[in-house]
């Protein structure tokens, strides 16, 4: 059987970052679920369906592909053949991301694609309901959590790098939105799973949490 590790946790809380420093020291595959789910919002964004609009968003699904694949140890996400990596990443893909990712036929195809991927490979995979539904049979499972101020200044000075004029008390808002609308949907809701360990990156380094989970995952090999 494979070896799986679940990582989730509210957005901003360095899931990814740490996720794939995590899968390097194990030598393991990083899937990043958000990513798949970005590609799915972008999809409708291009084809002009409001994501509001479950009946369209949900007829739309089946034209859909995405697949993942790992060039240079990076994970790439192909939406129908189409790289769109680069694309993704945008504030307004990620606003339709989260209120798309609330409906059953986006999260069930999905979610069958996630656990193909973890039943024959070792992986650890980050998300919202990794470790409560995609693979509850997870060997390990972390909550990894921080304050939304925290996450909203990460985030900040990210934007800043990159050159984007940004407000810190936008960003936080717009992350406590976030946090609200994947908390407090029907499907699959933001939550700890009973048996996750909890991290709290808050005051850690990103070293720190790295530690902390191999720690993990080694009481539990
Ligand atoms: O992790 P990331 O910020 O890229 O995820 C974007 C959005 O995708 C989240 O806010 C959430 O609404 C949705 N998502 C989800 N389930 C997952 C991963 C992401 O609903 N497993």
């Amino acid at each position: 059987m494979a070896f799986n590790i679940a990582i989730d946790g509210p957005a901003g809380a360095g899931k990814s970052t740490i996720a794939k420093l995590v899968a390097k020291k194990l030598s393991y595959i990083y899937v990043d679920t958000g990513a798949m789910y970005r590609a799915m919002a972008l999809y409708f964004l291009r084809k002009g369906i409001a994501p509001q609009d479950e009946k369209a968003v949900s007829a739309a699904c089946d034209e859909i592909t995405v697949t993942l694949s790992c060039e240079s140890g990076e994970q790439q996400v192909y939406l129908n053949g189409e790289n769109v990596n680069g694309l993704i990443r945008t504030e307004e893909v990620g606003k339709a991301t989260s209120i798309v990712s609330a409906y059953a036929k986006v999260r069930e195809k999905l979610t069958q694609l996630q656990r193909e991927m973890a039943q024959t490979t070792d992986l650890i995979m980050d998300g919202r309901d990794i470790g409560t539904c995609v693979l509850p049979q997870a060997q390990v499972k972390i909550y990894l959590t921080a304050s939304v101020e925290t996450r909203g200044k990460r985030r900040f000075l990210e934007l800043q790098e990159k050159g984007t004029g940004c407000r810190l008390e936008t960003i936080c808002q717009d992350i406590k939105n976030r946090d609200e609308q994947d908390m407090n949907r029907k499907l699959s809701p933001l939550r700890q799973a009973e048996d996750a360990v909890l991290v709290d990156s808050s005051f850690l380094t990103i070293e720190q949490v790295v530690e902390r989970i191999l720690e993990i995952v080694e009481e539990k090999e």
